[in-house]
């Protein structure tokens, strides 16, 4: 795929000159900071009462002049069900309807139009939802610029390009979906850097073919699906894949500790994760100290919260976030749920910029497994004998009534029964009192058909 335009040329332009004031922003003060929000958050407010219909009934005794940060929590919780039964009515501009949009989708999927942009200035993309909700989001202009530029700005300034020095040749590889429904090609293939070539390729690649693609094009640095990068590493270490990338990012799903493991001893380097979502854009991004995710708190208000939604003392008790764009003016997200397990950290970044740091992403709560008798086992406890098993190169976990069903693609011979067994051990630990397991061994696991994500575990119902 290669996205290219004289509308795409234009808005990577319109990044690059907005991104300095980017950089800038890494350097304010935590009062910078809260001015920002409290300014950008009465404009949201104001923006959204004004131009959406269902804002403005929502948001009905709320003075958007007087707002502040502490009177959020008095604002109900959005969803995505609530998104999709009232999109019509929530976005801004009234040149945009669900029935459109879906039928953008559906012509981009059919190969019928090549056009990225709606209506010249806004990108519709579809999410295929970890939540298991479809869910269809829209980025106007401005707001594609403001996310890129969230997206790229650490980098930015980690990695600086330095004009007039010789830097080398840059080749970026973006292993995402190759759908262009999905927002990663768009995103992901914006660089800092105008010294930097990018070529896509996709994560829904055999392997084997996508491991010769590398190998040709030799890129140095890499930005992809968290699994697609952990089985690169993967075959880097088997010698299959002979690169040396000197910067590697991993984005749209949750990153197993064992990716890092695997990437370090391939590379000798630390992934720089992303955690984010179509609906905000960036929510934490990794700097080049590797001490956390910096949240991106002057574009986006996120709230830690528990099942209740109650604030938490305990940062160990988060259940679910709700995030408030600053920024979206098209689609106005005001608290919204999304059942990331962050964990905020209590320490600030060794790299000097304010940002607080989340120190780990575990995933969707929403992905436990509840079994008869109230039990939920979370996915975790299937990582350590699927995920640190050597010769296992990717797993997809699915529940049953009374256990799992676990399809393998493995590098080379591996001992089902003693996974199985393994599996058996973590779950009886869990709780469950007889776990029957199965295992499949299957040559790939498919990747959702628009997001091309995978989805790793597949909870009943
Ligand atoms: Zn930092």
């Amino acid at each position: 795929m290669r996205i290219d335009s004289p509308r795409r040329r234009e808005h990577l332009k319109a990044v690059a000159d907005r991104l300095p004031a980017h950089l800038e922003r890494l350097t304010w003060t935590a009062d910078q900071i809260a001015q920002e929000r409290q300014r950008a958050l009465r404009e949201t407010l104001a923006h959204a009462k004004a131009n959406s219909p269902w804002y403005c009934e929502r948001l009905a005794r709320v003075d958007p002049d007087t707002f502040t940060e502490a009177d959020l929590t008095s604002l109900p919780i959005m969803t995505k069900t609530d998104v999709m039964e009232n999109w019509d009515d929530i976005v801004t501009d009234r040149r945009l309807t669900l029935a459109g949009a879906n039928a953008h989708i559906t012509a981009k999927l059919r190969g019928e139009t090549h056009d990225y942009y709606y209506l010249d200035d806004t990108e519709i993309f579809a999410t295929g939802g970890s939540s298991g909700t479809r869910g269809v989001f829209v980025w106007g202009w401005n707001e594609f610029i403001e996310i890129a530029c969230i997206t790229n700005r650490y980098q930015s300034r980690d990695e600086p390009p330095s004009p007039g020095k010789e830097t080398g040749r840059r080749l970026l590889a973006v292993i995402e979906a190759g759908e262009t429904v999905h927002g990663s090609p768009f995103l992901f293939s914006v660089t800092p850097d105008p010294h930097t070539d990018v070529r896509w390729f996709p994560a829904a690649s055999p392997m084997a073919d996508l491991v010769a693609e590398l190998n040709k094009a030799q890129p140095t640095h890499i930005n992809g699906f968290a699994s697609t990068v952990q089985a690169l590493a993967g075959e880097a270490l088997a010698g299959r894949l002979k690169i040396r990338p000197k910067h590697v990012a991993t984005n749209s799903e949750p990153l197993m500790p064992e990716a890092r493991t695997l990437v370090k001893q391939a590379w000798n380097i630390d992934i720089n994760n992303m955690w984010g979502c179509v609906e905000v854009g960036h929510i934490g991004i990794e700097c080049d100290a590797h001490e956390g995710l910096h949240l991106s708190d002057d574009a986006i208000i996120t709230e830690f919260v528990d099942h209740d939604d109650r604030p938490v003392a305990n940062p160990e008790d988060v259940e679910k976030v709700l995030v408030t764009s600053l920024f979206n003016r098209v689609q106005p997200i005001i608290r919204y749920e999304l059942t990331d397990m962050a964990i905020p950290a209590a320490t600030p970044c060794s790299c000097g910029a304010v940002y607080p740091l989340v120190r780990e992403i575990r995933g969707r709560a929403d992905d436990a497994f509840r079994y008869a008798g109230g039990i939920a086992i979370h996915p975790l406890l299937f990582r350590t004998p699927l995920g640190q098993n050597p010769m296992i190169e990717e797993y997809q976990v699915r529940q049953t009534e009374d256990g799992a069903s676990v399809a393998v693609v493995a590098r080379g011979d591996v001992d089902i029964g003693q996974i199985k067994s393994d599996i058996v051990v973590a779950l009886k630990a869990g709780g469950l009192t007889d776990p029957h397991i199965e295992i499949v061994m299957v040559d790939r696991i498919a990747r959702h058909r628009e997001t091309g994500k995978l989805k790793r575990f597949l909870p009943l119902g």
